[in-house]
């Protein structure tokens, strides 16, 4: 049995090496081995072996790994080891794609994971990464999370990313809504919430929806206006139809009236844009090619569709990702906020608490978080994980990168 591991360990190590240019990575083959059946306990034993495997196979040049691997080829497993990502279609141009975390605090693990996944898609083909910081909600922001996104973001990838942040493109947002008006696509509805819901439900259109253009260019103009429409009294809807077999895709609203002062435009605007309005229209402006987003966001992303083919745009290819939990904590900046207030933790580099922040303090470089994305991959499937096993993995990762 003992053999057995070894020849495995060869074998893993040997594949992973060919596959990046004759350096092989000992998380990587650890996890091959995971999926073996090698037992959590068994790491400490099995990982020293890994690292010498390891340098021993460094020492060869590529021709000679290559030949060495043909006598463990059959051992390991073909179907157990992936190594690299998928490609993605019609990338050969090179691709522009984003994240975009909330204004509500800095980034934290998963948050560097995912951005790291879209990013390794960036360097294999070249292109844009973009980091976009969603603000377009006055009531959910913390002033410090600008800086430190920025931080995070320049952190994670070597200060290649472009950084936006949506409250400083108000006007393109209301310029598209001005276009959504002037095609007929858009309405103001001055229904309630609970009226409008009861029209959904019945598949009715709401008395709004009869509205001319000008008569809407004239609700808009009131909504924008400081005496016009105030909180609560209107909306900006997309005129899909009122009968889709999805309720989420009936009449959704684009844009609303919120006069709570923000924190970074303080109370220059007064009428907002709903993500569904600033992550299409930013989308479509920056020229989006791929998107890897939760896969909460699958009705976003088709009510997001509509607004493109409003404007013939075509659409970007979009993968959705399952969620990672951890077993012993939940991973939400707005409950960490909360906790720091409290005074359980320091503040956002608390070595308790798993953000960027606290990990670049800890000495995990970037490329642990590229190769930690990289190897979780692009999965719709939502898993729960102990953070002690995942850190354990990018630890490995880590490790390799120190040299
Ligand atoms: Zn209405």
């Amino acid at each position: 049995m003992i053999k057995e591991i070894d020849k495995k360990i060869y074998g893993y190590a040997l594949k992973n090496a060919i596959h990046y240019g004759g350096k092989s990575n000992s998380g990587a083959v650890l996890s091959a081995l995971f999926n073996e059946g090698l037992e959590k306990s068994k790491v400490k034993e099995v990982m020293p072996k890994i690292q010498k495997v390891i340098n021993e196979i460094s020492k060869l040049n590529l021709d000679e790994q290559k030949k060495e691997f043909e006598k463990y080829s059959e051992i390991i497993s073909e179907r157990e080891v992936r190594v690299g990502l998928p490609e993605l279609p019609n990338a050969e141009k090179g691709v522009i794609m984003r994240i975009a975390p909330s204004a509500s605090g800095p980034l934290h693990v998963m948050h560097g994971i995912n951005l790291s996944l879209s990013f390794d898609y960036v360097k294999k083909y070249g292109g844009k990464m973009i980091v976009r910081i969603e603000d377009t909600n006055p009531e959910n922001i913390d002033k410090n999370s600008y800086k430190l996104i920025k931080e995070d973001t320049n952190f994670l990838t070597n200060n290649e990313a472009e950084i936006f942040i949506q409250s400083d493109r108000m006007d393109l947002y209301y310029s598209y809504s001005a276009s959504l008006i002037e095609k007929g696509k858009a309405y103001v509805c001055t229904c309630s919430g609970d009226e409008f819901r009861e029209f959904s439900k019945n598949q009715k259109d709401c008395p709004c929806r009869k509205k001319n253009v000008k008569e809407n260019v004239l609700d808009w103009e009131k909504m924008l206006n400081k005496k016009g429409f105030k909180e609560g009294e209107a909306v900006l809807r997309f005129k899909s139809t009122m009968s889709h077999k999805n309720p989420a895709m009936r009449d959704f609203p684009l844009a609303r009236i919120n006069e709570t002062p923000h924190p970074r435009q303080k109370k220059k605007y007064k009428v907002w844009p709903l993500m569904n309005l600033s992550v299409a229209t930013d989308d479509m402006d920056m020229k989006m090619t791929h998107i890897i987003r939760g896969k909460d966001h699958r009705d976003n992303s088709e009510r997001q569709k509509l607004i493109f083919e409003t404007f013939k745009v075509n659409f970007p290819w979009t993968a959705f990702l399952g969620r990672t939990h951890f077993k012993e904590m939940e991973l939400s900046t707005s409950k960490f906020r909360k906790e720091i207030e409290e005074g359980k933790y320091s503040g956002w580099g608390d070595p308790k608490l798993p953000t960027i922040q606290s990990l670049k303090k800890r000495g995990y470089k970037p490329q642990a978080f590229w190769k930690m994305a990289e190897h979780l991959g692009l999965s719709e499937v939502d898993k729960i994980i102990s953070s002690k096993d995942f850190f354990e993995v990018l630890n490995n990762f880590n490790k390799e990168n120190k040299s």
